[in-house]
């Protein structure tokens, strides 16, 4: 179990929360070592090892770090770069080169000329503009690189409209429409500059349905039949993105098989029917890989209750180390991890300490009564609460701790006001 309860303290991956916010300071991230692997463990085996000739890319933009590259590393994992600092951060780690793909709507030019230099595995292009510019930089280096199209599937996921990638209107991919598509993809298939390997789809995010990969792909190997008639030429990479939903309240979480499984059916039936070779099958999950490995400790500070309304529990971060919330409405659900011995009766709102109302993290929580000084932990924080986080009212973004069997160590120094300043200065004009 990552989560125990030993007396009064919640424990995280054998280390008491209570202890770790006294060691390290609040807030703090912590990610348990344990629960990362067993989500790389859980996908290995119904993906992986179980389908020849499929590879798993860790959405690095959920949580990119040193030490999280390295994980991915030894698990055999690839690794999704969106942009050039992920992807420094990933040749900063040692990653292999060849194990990383690029994907993004708008990449810049240095950002492909390092990736280039670097010899990743795959750009995924989002555009005829993007290989023009691609075939520039690698005539100029004289290299050759593997590339895929990103295409919009005209698939409505059914979430929150920011996380929807796949339907029509959309800045990400390439439009279906024939006098788009079909000259990119002959552009692609005879340039010297490139190696076309196939399609790349992502519908959405925290998605329970497995129905937008399904419709999506549909659409895919319609392309990949279209494509085999007119240039006669064969597609030898699929990659259907990630997007499996976590839970972060009462959501009932969908195992990657149920995802995977169907996928990897209609693929296999196509290319069979077809008579051609199964392309490589690609899955670029993100936030399922972190998010539930992920808690956020805090330090209740001041407490309001105005009678008959509303009670507010203010804690010593909030929309600066996790933005979601206020974002996108996303709800979470939190322990006071000192008194997980005592029934969570008391419905507060969980509160930040930064200047805006919609600073709110939990709104109309149930726990334990909580006194300042009191240890608040926020669940499922491990996906895309540090990578998005700010230094709004210059507040310093918190240190990141990884635990494992009882042990822990510090992955990410927090932000000192030192750091936050140290790029100033003023210059009278
Ligand atoms: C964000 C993203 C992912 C990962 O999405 P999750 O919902 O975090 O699994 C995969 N592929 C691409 C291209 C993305 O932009």
């Amino acid at each position: 179990m990552i989560t125990e309860i030993k007396g009064n303290v919640m424990y995280f991956d054998g280390c008491s929360t209570v202890e770790l916010a006294e060691k390290y300071g609040t807030p703090l991230y912590v990610y348990s070592e344990n629960a990362i692997l067993k989500e790389c463990n859980e996908i290995k085996e119904c993906f992986p090892d179980k389908y020849e000739n499929t590879r798993v890319a860790y959405a690095t933009k959920a949580f990119c770090s040193i030490a999280m590259c390295k994980i991915m590393e030894r698990e055999g994992f690839c690794m999704d770069v969106v942009s050039g600092g992920e992807l420094f951060t990933a040749i900063k780690a040692g990653f292999p080169a060849e194990r990383i793909e690029f994907n993004g709507n708008n990449k810049l030019r240095e950002e492909l000329e390092l990736a280039i230099e670097y010899g990743i595995g795959r750009i995924i292009i989002d555009g005829l503009q993007e290989l023009h510019m691609i075939e520039e930089i690698c005539k100029q280096k004289n290299k050759k690189i593997n590339v895929l199209y990103r295409i919009t599937p005209g698939v409505d996921s059914h979430t929150h409209n920011y996380i929807t990638t796949g339907k029509k209107d959309s800045k990400f991919g390439i439009p279906l429409d024939a006098d788009v598509i079909y000259p990119a993809v002959e552009a692609a298939i005879n340039s010297p500059f490139v190696n076309f390997k196939g399609i790349h789809f992502h519908v959405g995010s925290q998605l329970f349905d497995n129905c937008s990969h399904l419709l999506a792909l549909e659409t895919t190997l319609q392309l990949v039949k279209k494509t085999k008639e007119k240039f006669d030429y064969d597609i030898t990479e699929l990659n259907i993105g990630g997007g499996f939903g976590v839970t972060y309240t009462d959501e009932q979480r969908k195992p990657y098989e149920y995802f995977v499984k169907p996928v990897m059916e209609k693929i296999t039936e196509f290319f069979n029917q077809l008579g051609m070779e199964r392309p490589a099958v690609v899955i670029e999950p993100g936030r399922s890989m972190v998010a539930e490995a992920g808690i956020t400790l805090y330090k209740v500070g001041s407490i309001k209750e105005i009678k008959g309304i509303r009670k507010y529990v203010s804690i010593d971060g909030g929309m600066t180390d996790n933005i979601r919330p206020a974002l996108y409405q996303a709800e979470y659900k939190g322990v006071i991890a000192n008194k997980m011995d005592m029934p969570a009766d008391d419905v507060v709102t969980v509160c930040g300490k930064c200047c805006e109302t919609g600073d709110v993290l939990i709104k109309d929580g149930k726990f334990a009564r909580a006194e300042q000084g009191d240890i608040l932990a926020v669940l499922t924080t491990g996906a895309y609460g540090y990578s998005m986080a700010s230094n709004y009212n210059k507040n310093p973004i918190p240190g990141v701790v990884l635990v494992k069997d009882g042990k822990s160590a510090e992955i990410i120094k927090k932000q000192s006001y030192e750091d936050m300043i140290e790029r100033e200065c003023y210059v009278e004009l």
